[in-house]
């Protein structure tokens, strides 16, 4: 049996779903297939576009993007178009019902998990940031804990931020209420306070204690801990709260990331898009240097067909590429990798500094059609973190690359 769609995306993480929506609100008939959760879900609830170019801080990334090599995927899709893209993602964004601030012009800063500020184009609604690397807003600041919560190194944010010139003073709060997940003292993370939280009585009784440990007059900030599907809670709570209330990023699994996951999701869906969660596609039909066709792990028997095919499957992490004893592949087309052969090239000592592996990546022509044994093929486009030519651990590059790549394809298989 054929299914036969105008686009099969394979992968339902940021860049697949925002290829996805492009195509769909056009009226084409899209299906994603998805193996599992993307890297969504451990995102803080920030968009970086361009934060560091060779070992520099960017302020200004349009400027910036002009800069970078050839091999990049912002020069694939056209530095000169990149201001639009970044316009029309941000737009989006905005009508799945994902608000951020930020522009793509100049660079705000985001608060890691840490309490570390990271250059940032666009946040969410709510999230706590600044608008330069060494400071933060506020001269004084309350961070509320949790009492049991697990998803938030206190010391390292408390530490951090005094490095910025804020007084913090931290205050624990005990919401009877949300100790649910306390029955397990491993379940008292993020998600799952968002989840037992909901938009009802629960969420009163936090602004309550909060407006009860605070003056009203200082500005609070509280782990992200509200909206697991929408932003409405993140509202909600500080409509009720009587002090400035902003959300610091926990670690993940993330709450603002998972929300724009299951946004992302539901307007695709919303939009007359087929998604097919929790399936692998694992085989590949090709005919005259063109794919024919798709097979997954649940259906063996039926063939997806479609006139376009992208990939969106991400990186190592996600299994859009996989180590083997032959080297780094790319598993499902056999696209030619840019990474080398020898096992001790992958890596080095040093956790936190540059690793060779975060720049492997599919090759692509200079219109992002995957390439394979050299040569393109013309009705696969390859989008997001799977793509070489970019790092999105020193560059600061990862959503901007997902997003401006998914719209650049999206456009062109419009066209
Ligand atoms: C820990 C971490 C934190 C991050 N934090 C930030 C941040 O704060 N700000 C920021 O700007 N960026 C951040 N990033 C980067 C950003 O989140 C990623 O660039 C982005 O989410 C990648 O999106 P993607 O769609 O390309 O791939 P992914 O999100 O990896 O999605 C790929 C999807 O494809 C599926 N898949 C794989 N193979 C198959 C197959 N054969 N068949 C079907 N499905 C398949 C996977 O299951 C997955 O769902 C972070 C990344 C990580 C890893």
């Amino acid at each position: 049996m054929t299914t036969p769609f105008n686009t099969l995306i394979i992968g339902g993480g940021l860049s697949g779903l925002t290829c996805g929506i492009a195509l769909a609100k056009t009226g084409r008939k899209v299906a994603i297939v998805s193996s599992s959760t993307s890297s969504l879900q451990l995102n803080g609830g920030a968009m970086e576009l361009l934060g560091c170019v060779e070992g520099k801080e960017v302020t200004h990334p349009l400027e910036a993007i002009a800069s970078l090599p050839a091999e990049h995927p912002y020069q694939k899709v056209g530095a000169e178009h990149c201001g639009t893209l970044a316009i029309e993602a941000k737009q989006l964004l905005a009508d799945t019902g994902i608000y951020t601030t930020g522009s793509a012009e100049q660079n705000h800063w985001r608060i890691t998990p840490l309490g570390v500020t990271k250059p940032a184009w666009l946040s969410l609604r709510g999230m706590a940031t600044s608008d330069a690397p060494e400071r933060l807003p506020w001269k004084r600041a309350t961070l509320l804990n949790l009492r049991g919560f697990i998803d938030f190194p206190i010391q390292f944010i408390v530490h951090n931020l005094s490095q910025l010139g804020c007084e913090v003073t931290v205050r624990d709060i005990f919401v009877e209420s949300l100790c649910q997940p306390r029955r397990n003292a491993s379940e008292m993370r993020a998600a799952n306070l968002a989840r037992t939280m909901g938009t009802g009585s629960k969420l009163r009784q936090l602004a309550e204690t909060i407006n009860q440990s605070t003056t009203g007059n200082e500005v609070v900030l509280l782990p992200a801990i509200a909206g697991l599907e929408d932003d409405y809670p993140v509202t909600l709570l500080r409509r009720l709260v009587k002090a400035p209330l902003h959300f610091l990023a926990t670690m993940p699994p993330s709450v603002p990331g998972t929300r724009m996951a299951t946004m992302l999701r539901h307007y695709f869906k919303m939009l007359g898009g087929t998604y097919l969660a929790g399936d692998t596609a694992n085989q590949v039909e090709m005919a005259d240097g063109r794919v024919a066709g798709i097979r997954t792990a649940k259906s063996p028997a039926s063939t997806l067909v479609a006139e376009h095919y992208v990939l969106a499957t991400g990186s190592l992490m996600s299994q859009g590429l996989v180590a083997t004893v032959d080297g780094i592949v790319e598993p499902l087309f056999q696209l030619d990798v840019d990474a080398p052969a020898e096992r001790e090239q992958w890596s080095h000592y040093g956790l936190m500094g540059d690793q060779p592996f975060m720049h492997f990546g599919v090759l692509t022509d200079a219109t992002l059609h995957g390439v394979k044994d050299g040569k393109a093929i013309d009705n696969l486009h390859v989008i997001g973190s799977i793509l070489a030519g970019h790092n999105p651990l020193t560059m600061g590059d990862g959503t901007g690359v997902d997003l401006l790549t998914a719209l650049a394809v999206a456009h062109e298989i419009i066209e």
